[in-house]
């Protein structure tokens, strides 16, 4: 199959639909679970909106290797000067 802007979007509006109907994914056996690989930008916002917008009805397990995330964004200010590198790590 050829990703393509079309294919790429029917593919997440398919993901959304799941995830708007939890029992789908639970398959009768208790809460339906998300496993989100990778805690970096991406990982952790979808993580947070998964859990935050099921209200509790999905249980969101987010695996990270790095105890501290240091995000890209914001590097340039570290360069200049103007924030600890601290200041980009995200526990
Ligand atoms: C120098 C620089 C400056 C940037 N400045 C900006 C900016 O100002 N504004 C902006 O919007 N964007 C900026 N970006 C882009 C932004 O950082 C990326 O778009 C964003 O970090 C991508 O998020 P991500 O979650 O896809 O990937 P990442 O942030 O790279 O996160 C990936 C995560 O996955 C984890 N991971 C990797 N492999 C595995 C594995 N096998 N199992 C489990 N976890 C794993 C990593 O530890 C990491 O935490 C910048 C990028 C760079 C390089």
């Amino acid at each position: 199959m050829t990703l393509n802007r079309r294919t790429f979007l029917g593919t997440g509006a398919a993901v959304a639909a799941s995830l708007s109907a939890p029992s789908v994914l639970a398959d009768g056996h208790g809460k339906p679970r998300v496993v989100v690989i990778g805690g970096g930008a991406g990982g952790a916002t979808a993580a947070r909106y998964i859990a935050k917008d099921s209200q509790g009805g999905v249980e969101v397990t987010l695996v990270e290797p790095s105890r501290t995330y240091f995000s890209c964004f914001f590097s340039n200010l570290y360069i200049g000067g103007f924030k600890e590198i601290d200041d980009l790590g995200h526990t």
